[in-house]
């Protein structure tokens, strides 16, 4: 599977999942402006055909453009079924709810999803194919109980390291914005992501440390948190960065591509 993230934070967040035969945009949080140019960064344009567009949650950073999206792209967004009706979807867009925690294949993909504790219903999800797993875990204010066996076949993990809480603490947001990205039902801390990750039975073979905060954070903080936690079992750690692309696989699928 081919993971091209475009943009990951309260910026605006969108990840293209693509297989054998599928691709799947998730969250459509950037204007279709920057996601053009994030894909132009990458020296490719946006996809030609999509299967459909996942949305996490209704907040701006994942939902705000999913309308957008769906007119550009003829496909069907799909929702949890508690978030797709607080979806603001133009009328003309095709629409279908998801059951969480029942699986849903879309295409040679197979997604399953689970809730997780956010101030909006919010699921963490993973994609598989025939050759590869995929979890993406971000927006949530602590890790609930197991989470880790939802988890656990991934090889590819995004996961939200968002805030160093002595940063936050003495930050420049307001006091009640520090408690809810702090709170319960906020965002996870580089502390919290890597207990998570040190409780995975198998290390995955990537981690993708996502949705960090430009105020609170700083990427080698939230690695050092994360290598700290794995050791030395051998995950490769990347950082997902605000504004500008990561691509993750692309390599791998070249080499098959070339008999390699
Ligand atoms: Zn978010
Ligand atoms: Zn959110």
């Amino acid at each position: 599977m081919r993971v091209t993230i475009l943009g990951s934070g309260s910026e605006g967040n969108a990840l293209l999942l693509e297989s054998r035969t599928t691709s799947v945009l998730v969250d459509a949080g950037l204007s279709y402006r920057k996601l053009v140019q994030r894909f132009d960064a990458i020296g490719r344009g946006v996809p030609r055909e999509l299967s459909a567009i996942v949305v996490t949650h209704v907040h701006g950073d994942h939902a705000a453009h999913a309308s957008t999206y769906a007119t550009r792209f003829g496909c069907v967004v799909r929702a949890a079924s508690e978030t797709l009706g607080n979806l603001q979807l133009r009328a003309s867009v095709a629409r279908e709810a998801f059951s969480v925690g029942r699986a849903l294949r879309i295409g040679d993909i197979m997604m399953r999803s689970r809730r997780i504790p956010h101030d909006a219903p919010q699921v963490a999800l993973t994609f598989e194919t025939k050759d590869a797993s995929l979890g993406l875990v971000t927006d949530l204010g602590h890790v609930p109980k197991g989470l880790e066996r939802f988890l656990s076949d991934c090889e590819t993990l995004l996961l939200e390291s968002n805030h160093d809480p002595e940063m936050l603490a003495t930050g420049p947001y307001p006091a009640t914005l520090k408690r809810r990205v702090g709170g319960r039902l906020g965002h996870l801390s580089n502390a919290d992501a890597g207990d998570l990750l040190a409780r995975l039975d198998h290390a995955p073979r990537e981690v993708v440390l996502m949705h960090l905060s430009e105020t609170n954070n700083a990427p080698h903080l939230a690695r050092c948190s994360a290598d700290a936690a794995l050791g030395h079992r051998g995950t490769r750690v990347h950082v997902a960065h605000a504004r500008k692309p990561l691509e993750l696989g692309a390599v791998r699928q070249e080499q098959l591509q070339l008999g390699l």
